[in-house]
């Protein structure tokens, strides 16, 4: 397995229980407690279940969001789905969770003996060769590439050039909050904000829109004293507490990420190497469904070996199940991405109108095939 991240991990977990000896590579010298928060969707939530990895999400403190939908400015609700609803639909709720604790609990799942740190790998070949950057040489009956949106094994392995730049950049920071706030996402005229309440009255908070092509380049990363300035200014007049929410997070807290995707390939592998997660369907985050796919990608990754009994033809098995539906996801990921930021006031106006006057009961509908059961 190659990379330590929430798809490489769920992975390890499932292929070990389909009776393989794992190692994870992780190139990071230390599992560090950085990132932000993420919506776990009822098919991640099941799937977590499926790796016996969900107790903790039941174990009391996990806040369960709804889909609620307002207007940026004003605040007024445009359309919302409760927790019960969704429950009642798919039989989990959205789990609100950090991803250290996401990470933590797979983590102790999977035994952290099996996960060896500082371990960047250089490339892998289809008879099952790892190089690491080190120049030391692995032999493995299946490789799994699940390093990520520049995925090194992919680039190995398909050479098909790194992930495409979408022009939008996404803000994210969490911060102690105290008091409860429920969960909900603003929409404006070409810009969304995102509230998750955490566990331990902690916030989790998300911008994103679009920043024009320089600002939107990867490169060092810009001032986050002045950054958050801009987004203070951006969102001044937004509905409450979205500017209390920025006065109240420090600089340090600050992540920035200007999101990439790539058309979703018809091939993710070859001989005993195939791919998982990010580094093999990158997709914009406009539905959260990167890491619920990827917790997807690892149960049928698990199940196609062990009623594949052979390695390679299981990898191809889980390829021909899993391909299908990311491809789908990225395309509809991509469609929700120009619908939360349409950047026309008359047409962000229809959205918002047309969303609000459609019925609960056929907004579920249009979720099933996002969230509904994908796995047997
Ligand atoms: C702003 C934003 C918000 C999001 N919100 C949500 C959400 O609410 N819900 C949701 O489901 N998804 C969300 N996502 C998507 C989600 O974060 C990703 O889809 C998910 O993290 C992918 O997991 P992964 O394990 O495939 O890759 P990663 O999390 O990128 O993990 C890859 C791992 O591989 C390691 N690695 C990289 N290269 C190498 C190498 N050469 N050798 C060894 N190790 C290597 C890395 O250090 C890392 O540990 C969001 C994404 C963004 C950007």
């Amino acid at each position: 397995m190659v990379g330590a991240g929430v798809g490489g991990l769920a992975a390890a977990i499932a292929t070990a229980e389909a009776g393989f000896d794992v190692e994870v590579l992780e190139r990071a010298e230390l599992l560090s407690p950085i990132g932000a928060g993420l919506s776990v969707w009822p098919n991640g939530v099941r799937a977590l279940r499926r790796l016996r990895v969900a107790d903790w999400i039941d174990a009391g403190g996990t806040p369960f969001g709804d889909a609620g939908i307002h207007r940026g400015r004003e605040g007024t609700l445009i359309a919302s789905t409760s927790p019960e609803q969704l429950r009642a639909r798919y039989g989990e709720p959205i789990a609100l969770v950090h991803r250290a604790e996401l990470l933590g609990a797979l983590i102790e799942r999977l035994g952290a003996e099996r996960v060896r740190l500082g371990s960047p790998v250089r490339s892998a070949s289809a008879d099952g060769t790892v190089r690491l950057e080190s120049g030391e040489e692995l032999r493995a009956e299946i490789v799994v590439g699940a390093d990520g949106i520049d995925s090194a094994v992919r680039d190995s392995l398909l050479g098909d050039g790194p992930a495409e730049p979408s022009g939008i950049v996404a803000y994210r920071a969490v911060l102690g909050w105290g008091s409860a706030l429920p969960a909900g996402e603003y929409w404006g005229v070409g810009e969304v904000f995102g509230l998750v309440p955490l566990s331990d009255g902690r916030l989790y908070w998300y911008a994103a829109f679009r920043e024009d092509e320089h600002d939107a380049r990867e490169g060092p990363p810009p001032d986050p004293g002045q950054l958050l300035a801009r987004l203070r200014e951006r969102f001044g007049s937004w509905a409450q507490p979205i500017p209390a929410v920025l006065q109240a997070t420090s600089p340090s807290a600050l992540l920035r990420h200007p999101l990439r995707d790539r058309p979703p390939g018809k091939r993710w592998g070859a001989g005993r190497v195939t791919l998982l997660g990010d580094a093999a369907h990158p997709m914009l985050p406009f539905l959260g469904q990167g890491a619920c796919c990827a917790l997807e990608d690892a149960v049928a990754l698990g199940e196609s070996l062990i009623a594949a009994g052979e390695p390679e033809r299981g990898l191809r098995e889980y390829e021909r199940l899993r391909i299908p539906r990311a491809r789908m996801l990225v395309k509809r990921s991509r469609s929700a991405a120009r619908a939360a930021l349409l950047a026309r006031p008359f047409l962000a106006g229809l959205r918002d109108d047309l969303l609000g006057s459609t019925p609960a009961a056929l907004r579920l509908r249009q979720l099933d095939r996002v969230i509904g059961s994908p796995l047997p």
